[in-house]
């Protein structure tokens, strides 16, 4: 009786569905499932965070709508850490925008650039907000295939000029998900270069940024010359501090993108809760062990699972940051088939390549939200396998 609008409808279809009733059938059968497809941090909040928020949320003050710009106190602790890690200065009171989770901000950023006509420049396979935002703005994404030969950057020069003179934003993300592929500075430069000739804005999702083994330190967006006039960065505290649940996240760089962004939210929400944000504080502010310590067992993780794949004959690249192994299926399998094919044979869930974009076919994302102990039962029931 009632008709979705052109907007929703526009959105890329559901293409887990499939996988999903297996899954369900399969737990409620309960069988022993072991779930590689999950992308939330299977560690809990370190403990000097949840006591921040416990001591925040006994106090009467923090119970009122929050500023919609956040407190200057996490506006200023964000920009103390920038300094720390990535030695970039940031002004805490124009350059720097609390969220609710940075999918929040992710989403709602294109509302505030986009009309009808215009394209994002988004790569596939990619997290799906950055379609979704573009689709719900009522504009139109336009693909930017991630190959393994080229390192799962984009190519900019393929992009046709029709496209560039309609395109108003790009999105990149490193490190990737599902991909896990790195950049470096050589590209964010050509990013740089590529989006003041076309005036392009970039939208650069930085989630994984302290998610990274082997000493490696992913860089910011945000350092390199000239970025800041045409760049804003989303970062979460879900992945670093494994705070997924407690939905808090910020966006940084250029003011005039981080006050357009300011005035879609201040029409759409009415701040963070300011416990939350305290404990944003703490976690900004606190030791980083507890980060340290995490990325040292998805470490273990990798190598037990990387090791014991590669003994099977896998094909496995090489994995300097984000939690994710993405995987060639095996010939004459495509994702799908692969995926319920794990699910059906061996109880193990992985999530299918394809769901990520049409370019994402031919490949299986695994996570390192698994225990070690289970990644071995996995190894077990995968050596038995045969297709
Ligand atoms: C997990 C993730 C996020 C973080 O989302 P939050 O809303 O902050 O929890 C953002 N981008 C990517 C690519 C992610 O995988």
């Amino acid at each position: 009786m009632f008709k979705l609008s052109k907007r929703l409808q526009g959105l890329p279809p559901y293409l887990f569905l499939e996988i999903d009733k297996a899954k369900r059938k399969a737990r409620l059968e309960g069988r022993d499932i072991i779930d590689f497809g999950i992308g939330d941090p299977d560690q809990p909040t370190p403990k000097h965070i949840i006591e921040a928020l416990h001591k925040a949320s006994c106090d009467p003050a923090n119970h009122h709508y929050a500023l919609d710009q956040g407190m200057p106190c996490l506006r200023k602790a964000i920009s103390d850490w920038y300094k720390r890690r990535f030695n970039v200065g940031l002004d805490p009171e124009t350059e720097i925008l609390p969220l609710i989770g940075s999918k929040e901000g992710i989403a709602h950023f294109p509302l505030a650039f986009l009309n009808e006509g215009d394209y994002s420049l988004v790569p596939d396979p990619c997290y799906p907000p950055y379609k979704a935002g573009t689709i719900l703005a009522g504009a139109r994404p336009y693909l930017m295939p991630l190959r393994e030969e080229n390192a799962f950057l984009p190519d900019l020069k393929k992009i046709p000029l029709s496209i560039l003179k309609k395109a108003k934003l790009i999105y990149i993300n490193y490190p990737n998900n599902p991909t896990a592929a790195v950049a470096e500075e050589g590209f964010y430069k050509d990013i740089v270069k590529f989006a003041i000739k076309n005036k392009i804005i970039v939208i650069s999702d930085l989630a994984y940024s302290e998610i990274a083994y082997d000493g490696y330190k992913p860089v910011s967006f945000l350092e390199v010359e000239g970025a800041r006039d045409v760049a804003i960065e989303f970062h979460s505290l879900s992945k670093t501090y494994n705070m997924a649940g407690w939905r808090l996240g910020w966006a940084s760089g250029n003011k005039d993108l981080i006050l357009a962004l300011a005035k879609v939210k201040s029409n759409l929400d009415s701040g963070i809760f300011s416990a939350i944000q305290l404990a944003g504080v703490a976690a900004l502010e606190g030791k980083q062990e507890d980060t340290e310590n995490m990325c040292r067992i998805y470490q273990e993780r990798r190598d037990i699972l990387m090791q014991g794949l590669k003994s099977l004959g896998w094909q496995i690249k090489p994995l300097k940051a984000a939690f994710y192994l993405w995987i060639r299926t095996p010939k004459g399998m495509d994702s799908i088939k692969f995926a319920n094919f794990l699910l059906e044979k061996a109880d193990i869930i992985v999530t299918p390549g394809v769901g990520f974009g049409k370019y994402g076919e031919g490949y299986i994302r695994m996570t390192l939200t698994v225990p070690g102990e289970r990644i071995i039962e996995a190894l077990k029931r995968l050596k038995k396998l045969k297709w």
